[in-house]
């Protein structure tokens, strides 16, 4: 027996699985708001050995950003979000693209309005119009016959939902429980738009319908649409997926974050020094509790304890500061080699002398960073020598002040100058062994060789670790210029 196109394409939807999607728009950056949606997705597919698609949003060709699927696709690969199926059965995984499918649509909305729940509507101005017009609409009440007629005819049209007058609609969401709106305040929204494609609204009902979806999750500014979706889904005559509608991430107690308003996107967080992984872990827990104290997971941890249940009804608020705590507590955990390899970019900011290993830098700051932009300023010694004043080298607690370090210094130069081997154990055996000569504390005897070696108080690492790395000739060379300008200070 023959079958429809529509039963041939019922007929292809994957049932009895868990199936998520994530179906951005191509904005051009990834939202805090929306790295959040697509992982909860995720999590959801893998707790439950489902399958998670890529779907991405594009039939609003005004809203047409360059590149921004690529943004999609790259944020998606670093964090680890893999996504399952494509759109050619048995072909390569890959994402589904709204306007390659532009075809499908239309047929299915040709379909609802032989069912009665949408029209034509030829009204010149009010093609894209939001907002409430239902009753205004004088193409609701037209016959099909003249409305098959005119466009057999050619005449432009869009089709919108035919909302009941009456009645209302109750959707249940896993966040927010059972919500009734009365079909009264719904309006005939757009479901194809005059050029052909559909409006965001239809696509993604039909899609989720043929791609099989179980869970809906999306931000909480679609709940107040969500019943014109359940009422698309009953005029068909399809299942309705549960809904998922996750409270907004604010940047404070009132305000939602917002690109617009200087907060920051997913790469900009990166650009500013964050991982991944961090960002990953943080932006999960920013509205879904795991229970307990721990914080930290992988994504393969909490892909094993997911759970609806923890996703909180009250908007999360973004802190940046909780965000240093995860960052610095993952770059702690790195391995030596991951964390110089994070952080050579940002050392060889600061540090260009070829000579200088960026490894052995990375060594001292792997402890104490919180973010890899933070690097580059507590570096800037070690090109070049600042300019410093000779009031540094007073410090109570070393008991040295000028005199003292001048004296320290003019008897370190020809220790170092004399020492075989450049390494940690030959520089601090030298300085410890004139600190026992001297019979005084060593850092007396540190606290000098450190400010004349870099010229500055607070730096990652002590005076063995910057001597070392500086190597023999420029530490000697800067510990003169240290004793030329203490013997102007103290003259
Ligand atoms: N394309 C929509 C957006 O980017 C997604 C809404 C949904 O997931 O249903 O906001």
């Amino acid at each position: 027996m023959d079958m429809t196109w529509f039963e041939q394409m019922e007929a292809r939807i994957p049932k009895g699985e868990v199936r998520t999607r994530f179906a951005p728009s191509p904005t051009g950056y990834m939202h805090v708001g929306n790295l959040r949606t697509a992982l909860y997705t995720w999590l959801i597919a893998r707790h439950n050995g489902g399958k998670f698609i890529l779907r991405i949003e594009d039939t609003d060709q005004e809203r047409y950003v360059e590149g921004a699927v690529d943004v999609i696709y790259r944020t998606m690969a670093q964090c680890g979000l893999d996504h399952d199926e494509g759109p050619d059965v048995g072909g390569p995984v890959g994402p589904y693209v709204q306007t390659e499918r532009r075809g499908l649509y239309g047929k299915y909305a040709e379909l609802l309005i032989e069912k009665g729940h949408a029209y034509r509507c030829f009204c010149e101005k009010q093609e894209e119009t939001e907002g409430f017009e239902k009753i205004a609409d004088p193409c609701r009440g037209l016959s099909r016959e003249e409305s098959d007629r005119r466009a057999a005819a050619g005449e432009p049209y869009v089709v919108r939902q035919r909302i009941p007058e009456e009645g209302s609609t109750t959707f249940h969401d896993e966040i927010f429980g059972d919500i009734t709106v009365e079909n009264s305040t719904l309006d005939d929204q757009v479901l194809i738009k005059r050029d052909g494609l559909p409006t965001y609204n239809f696509a993604n009902v039909v899609d989720d319908h043929l791609m099989g979806i179980t869970h809906v999750v999306r931000g909480s500014e679609y709940l107040s649409s969500s019943p014109k979706y359940n009422l698309l889904y009953e005029g068909f005559g399809w299942s309705i997926p549960a809904y998922v509608h996750c409270s907004p991430v604010m940047r404070d107690a009132h305000n939602k974050m917002s690109k617009r308003h200087g907060d920051p996107s997913y790469e900009d967080l990166i650009a500013q020094g964050y991982l991944t992984d961090a960002v990953v872990n943080y932006v999960a827990l920013l509205g879904w509790s795991p229970g307990g104290e721990r914080e930290i997971f992988t994504m393969r941890e909490m892909a094993e304890i997911f759970d609806l249940k923890g996703i909180s009804k009250s908007p999360a608020i973004f802190d940046i500061e909780k965000l240093k705590y995860f960052n610095a507590e993952y770059i702690r955990a790195m391995s030596p080699e991951a964390f110089a390899k994070a952080a050579e970019p940002f050392i060889r900011r600061a540090v260009k002398n070829p000579e200088i290993d960026p490894a052995a830098i990375a060594a001292l700051l792997q402890q104490r960073t919180e973010v890899l932009t933070d690097i580059p300023e507590k570096l800037d010694f070690f090109d070049e020598l600042p300019e410093y004043d000779t009031a540094l080298y007073i410090h109570k607690k070393s008991k040295t002040d000028e005199a003292g370090s001048l004296e320290m210094l003019r008897k370190m130069l020809p220790i170092f100058e004399a020492l075989p081997d450049w390494n940690d154990e030959s520089i601090l055996a030298a300085m410890t062994g004139m600190a026992e000569k001297c019979e005084c504390k060593n850092a007396k005897v540190m606290w000098p060789v450190r400010i004349a070696a870099a010229g500055k108080a607070v730096t990652p690492g002590g005076a063995v670790e910057i001597c070392r790395i500086l190597g023999k000739d420029e530490t000697l060379r800067r510990l003169r210029v240290g004793i030329e300008k203490l013997e102007k200070a103290v003259r």
